[in-house]
């Protein structure tokens, strides 16, 4: 993900701001901590000055005294859990607290991004801020299988809408697990609110906890996004054209609700394609039916959806409806 330097120094800052809060937020305990245990500061300052020790006979070479003194350290160091414990604190809470433990809040791991500066610059290039709130609401935990009912059967797949949920939700899990394994597409498919996007959602919310780059579009803003790219070779689209093709996880909702044409049939052709070479997964979501999804969207795209993508079919009553009429 290409930054410009103001967009860069933008997000450096909140690294910044996050290390000092982690900082402050350190001082703080210790002060509550040392305040709870007057003698853990000294002991504290002793195992500070035994390490600086240790270090300098270790540089020294001279292992008599050092092994004298790693005892007196091992002791210092027991002492000191003992303390924490007997006033109900742990040696975590000698630690600060990163919001991302991995790069300490630095944004970098071994001089490379880390995943949470990787997510951090798709934030703020598609301020996909308002995905993270949906997130918020539509996950595993939110998930029901209440809206499902055990009838009628559904003639492509042979199962009630309950049936296919279940095995639907299995497939989710699944594909999370498997994520950085398995090469992995799922093709969601089904009438409108039967829980989708929903599914979608449960799948990037996981794969963002777990520090993978997800870009969510609708086909509309898909589309749009690789026409300016094409034909009016603007710049920032350009860069998102490359950051469809790249990022961990793509998923592009509702499918088939756009205006379909020529282009964007190619374009979609090249977007799937480009993907599956890189082995980069992708969720795609539909109210077609396989039947429209060729009509539409020529043999090309259907061949590469139907070879290379799992197919998903949600059955059911609108979900929201039910939901409105509680
Ligand atoms: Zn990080």
């Amino acid at each position: 993900m290409a930054l410009t330097n103001s967009q860069y120094d933008q997000i450096m800052r909140t690294y910044e701001r996050k290390q000092r809060s982690a900082r402050l937020g350190l001082e703080e305990k210790k002060r509550e901590i040392y305040a709870a245990v007057p003698e853990l500061q000294e002991l504290e300052e002793t195992i500070a000055s035994f390490s600086v020790k240790q270090a300098r006979l270790l540089l020294e070479g001279d292992p008599s005294a050092l092994h004298i003194l790693k005892d007196q350290l091992e002791k210092a160091r027991k002492k000191r859990e003992a303390l924490l414990q007997g006033a109900g604190f742990s040696m975590a809470d000698l630690m600060p607290v990163y919001e991302c433990p991995d790069c300490k809040d630095t944004g970098y791991i071994d001089g490379k991004r880390c995943h949470c500066l990787k997510q951090a610059a798709i934030d703020l290039v598609y301020t996909q801020s308002n995905i993270k709130s949906i997130l918020a609401t539509e996950n595993f935990d939110t998930l029901s299988l209440d809206y499902y009912a055990d009838a009628p059967i559904d003639p492509t797949t042979g199962r009630s809408p309950l049936d296919n949920a279940k095995l639907a939700v299995a497939a989710c899990h699944s594909f999370i697990d498997r994520f950085d394994r398995e090469f992995e597409n799922i093709f969601f498919y089904g009438s409108t609110g039967v829980g989708k996007t929903f599914l979608s959602n449960c799948i990037a919310k996981e794969l963002l906890d777990s520090g993978h780059s997800v870009l969510y579009f609708t086909s509309f803003q898909l589309f749009t996004i690789l026409e300016k790219s094409k034909f009016h070779q603007d710049a920032d689209a350009m860069q998102q054209e490359d950051d469809l093709f790249t990022c961990d996880l793509l998923i592009i909702d509702d499918l088939g609700a756009e205006l379909t044409n020529s282009f964007s049939v190619s374009q979609l052709f090249l977007c799937l394609n480009e993907r599956l070479l890189r082995k980069r997964s992708t969720i795609i979501s539909s109210n077609l039916d396989l039947e429209k999804l060729f009509e539409t969207y020529s043999e090309r795209n259907f061949s590469r959806i139907i070879s290379n993508y799992l197919l998903l079919k949600l059955t059911g009553a609108d979900i929201r409806l039910q939901k409105r009429t509680q």
